[in-house]
């Protein structure tokens, strides 16, 4: 007994002994951090720590009772679970046989465990005990922050490196410690060119040095600063960027690192200043267009003001530009427009603008003058500059310009008005015979103003039935008797009384407003010669038509019109004056215009007689009936013995050409003596009867006898 007591002890103690030992080795591994298990070598699961059995617990999906795991496979295991890929399990297998046939002393490699709740990673290590080829041991350790720091750094390093924004970051010294890809891209220094550099090396020089304090100023302050800054890269070439630069603070607050983030807005830069110049800038010459010269011109007064200096505001057109144009073609009149622009440009001094108002206008503002007298020398620059022949594909061409001058602040009204002033004064240039300048004066504003006022009071006159006719006999000196009456346009003004015509031909001419008027008289002596009718008088009546109304394209239509609305009329009881020394563009068609009205039975005379030029001429072309002797030779020929040899030379002339002849402004009896003896017989004038209303014609017409004295 007691050996079998003994043997038995001794298995007792064996046992004991075996269970102390693996209760030692179980508290020893389960003391241990990384999860251990011991497998044996069919990779069975003899034993696992606490650390092993509590990740499984948190993480597994598999339900663990206690020793579930152990007497399980473990490569099975972990297939079963899903939760790695069955390639790392194959190759961790793969491992540990290697290790048991003793091919490998040991065996490790990191794979992951996809738990639901998160994504692990381990570092397996498989090795043997010593003197044991029964059993393996597996130790793990979780790398899975690691891993995630790793993975965090990587993916920081690809958005560093892979960021098509540049990056640069300095120490807080502000040296540069690293760069990235796109830092190089764009200023083409690479990354060990630039590091330990400070980033003023970049510099374009076109911020001031205030601009870099202000910036590190809101740096310091905010913590960041966002704007657009001029650099240069490595070619030399200048570009834009849009950069935000933060401060990077350790967790006491103290500055570590500045990063600068930018992006090369260059060629939105460029595409904007390119908008910018077709904005403000004339695309054929390159100088600034209307809408940049007015905002200049608001500027360049504003400054004048402060400074009590004077600014001439130039209007420039140059003259025989057209004919350029229409001779050569557009492409050599634009070369003579740039040319032209580039010289007039280099007579200006700095701070003066010339702009392009298109065609061959131009406007110069030349800023800063002391006296009114100081931009003179700066004209004569100009008209030579444009004056001088240009070279153009071997062709010499000829321009010259003519310049309308306004200074301000001697003329007091805003840059729209100073222009229109300019350009008022250009056309005076022009008028007064070109390649000239003019300057504008006040009083010439007023005429200009007055003109204008004028002019709309005509149009009201004619709205409003101001204007009348008067009427003036036309005699026979030696039969004494009336032939017709001239109707004479006389305003009657509301304030100013009877106005004579004089002032409203010449006013309206030009106008829409003069033909206008011609049909309003037109209709008002038809009326009237029905008007005497029905008095029981019948006679002609002679209307004077301007130039401009007979030359229109309609005019004979017209006229018949005219006529035809007033029935009663017989159209040889008008008849027509245009005066002689009337500018008639086209002789042919005033000819034609002249025959039809004869061919309509209204007769044609030529008024004012001998002052054209062309008087010899329009006698011969124009198939007029009558002939009117100016009254200035008229007034003269007593005294003046060559405007005697006018007036008896129109009354030989018309004779000849079959025209009968009058005599206007006949004052005195001499006059109508001397006419009678000339052989003219017909006469106008005060000595006869000054023009009057057409109520008073019938009587007047009545009593009126001849002088008895003309016949002696
Ligand atoms: P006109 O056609 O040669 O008219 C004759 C002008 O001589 C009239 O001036 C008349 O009053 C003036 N007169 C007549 N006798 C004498 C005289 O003995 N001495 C002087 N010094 N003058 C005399 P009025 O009415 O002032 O007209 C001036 C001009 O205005 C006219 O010259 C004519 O060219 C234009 N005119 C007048 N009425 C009309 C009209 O209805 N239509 C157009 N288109 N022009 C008109
Ligand atoms: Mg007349
Ligand atoms: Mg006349």
């Amino acid at each position: 007994m007691p050996q079998a007591n003994m043997r038995s002890t001794t298995k007792r103690s064996s046992s004991t002994r075996t269970k102390v030992n693996n209760f030692l080795a179980q508290t020893v591994i389960d003391a241990l951090s990384p999860h251990v298990c011991i497998l044996n070598k069919a990779g069975d699961i003899l034993l696992v720590n606490q650390a092993w059995r509590n990740f499984y617990d948190t993480n597994s999906t598999v339900l663990i009772i206690d020793d579930y795991f152990i007497g399980t496979n473990y490569f099975k295991l972990l297939r079963q679970s899903e939760m790695t890929d069955s390639d790392e399990v194959d190759h961790l297998a793969e491992g540990a046989l290697q290790v048991i046939l003793r091919k490998l002393d040991e065996f490790s490699m990191q794979y992951s465990f996809h738990s639901p709740i998160q994504k692990h990673w381990f570092t397996v290590h498989i090795t043997r005990f010593k003197n044991d080829n029964e059993h393996l041991l597996l130790t793990h350790e979780n790398i899975t922050e690691f891993k995630l720091t790793e993975e965090k750094l990587s993916r920081t390093a690809k958005v560093f490196s892979h960021a098509r924004e540049g990056i640069m970051i300095t120490d807080s010294a502000g040296s540069i410690i690293d760069v990235n890809d796109a830092f190089s891209k764009i200023t083409g220094y690479s990354r060990s060119e630039s590091v330990g550099k400070n980033p003023r090396f970049l510099g374009s020089g076109r911020q001031s040095s205030s601009f870099y304090k202000d910036m590190w100023h809101e740096i310091i302050r905010n913590g960041y600063w966002v704007g657009e800054v001029w650099n240069r890269r490595k070619s030399g070439e200048v570009y834009a960027e849009i950069e935000t630069i933060s401060s990077v603070c350790d967790p006491d607050g103290k500055i570590q690192n500045f990063v600068a983030l930018f992006t090369d807005i260059t060629r939105i830069k460029n595409y904007q200043s390119q908008l910018e110049q077709i904005a403000h800038y004339d695309a054929l010459t390159q100088l600034p267009n209307r809408t940049l010269l007015l905002d200049r011109l608001a500027q360049t007064l504003l400054q004048s003001q402060r400074n009590k200096k004077s600014v001439a505001i130039v209007f420039l057109d140059l003259d025989g530009f057209k004919a350029v144009n229409d001779t050569h073609g557009h492409a050599v009149g634009d070369k003579l427009l740039i040319t032209m622009s580039n010289r007039m440009k280099d007579t200006l001094r700095e701070g003066d603008t010339l702009a392009r108002f298109g065609g061959d206008e131009f406007v110069a503002v030349l800023a800063d003058l002391d006296k009114v007298h100081s931009c003179k020398p700066l004209l004569e620059r100009l008209l030579q500059a444009a004056s001088a022949p240009v070279f153009v594909d071997n062709l010499m061409l000829n321009v010259t310009a003519s310049l309308g001058v306004t200074i301000f602040p001697e003329d007091n009204v805003n840059a729209d008005m100073l222009l229109r002033h300019a350009d008022q004064a250009m056309y005076t240039a022009k008028g007064q015979g070109k390649n000239r300048y003019h300057l504008f004066h006040t009083a010439q504003d007023i005429v200009l103003k007055t003109h204008r006022e004028r002019l709309e009071a005509a149009r009201v006159a004619l709205t409003k039935n101001q204007f009348v006719l008067f009427y003036q006999p036309i005699v026979d000196m030696m039969l004494g008797k009336v032939i017709s009456v001239e109707a004479l346009l006389r305003w009657q003004h509301p304030e100013r009384g009877l106005l004579l015509p004089i002032e409203i031909p010449p006013l309206i001419e030009d106008t829409p407003l003069s033909l206008e008027l011609g049909e309003w008289i037109l209709n008002s002596a038809l009326t009237q010669i029905k008007q005497w009718q029905s008095e029981g008088l019948d006679i002609h009546v002679s209307v004077n038509i301007s130039a401009l109304q007979l030359q229109q394209k309609n005019f004979t239509s017209r006229l018949a019109e005219i006529l035809s609305s007033h029935p009663e009329v017989e159209s040889h009881c008008l008849e027509l004056e245009v005066m002689e020394n009337a500018a008639f563009n086209d002789l042919e068609q005033v000819t034609s215009v002249i025959q039809d009205c004869l061919d309509m039975g209204i007769q044609f005379a030529l008024d004012d007689f001998g002052t054209g030029y062309s008087s010899l001429t329009y006698l011969r072309v124009l198939p007029a009936t009558s002939v009117k002797i100016d009254q200035r030779f008229i007034a003269n020929m007593l005294t003046d013995p060559n405007d005697q040899a006018i007036v008896e030379g129109v009354i030989g002339l018309s004779k000849a050409f079959k025209c009968q002849v009058i005599a206007e402004g006949v004052e005195t009896t001499e006059q109508a003596k001397a006419l009678l003896e000339m052989g003219c017989n017909l006469a106008q004038g005060y000595a006869i009867t000054q023009p009057m209303p057409a109520s008073d014609i019938p009587a007047w017409i009545k009593s009126w006898r001849p002088d008895a004295t003309w016949q002696t």
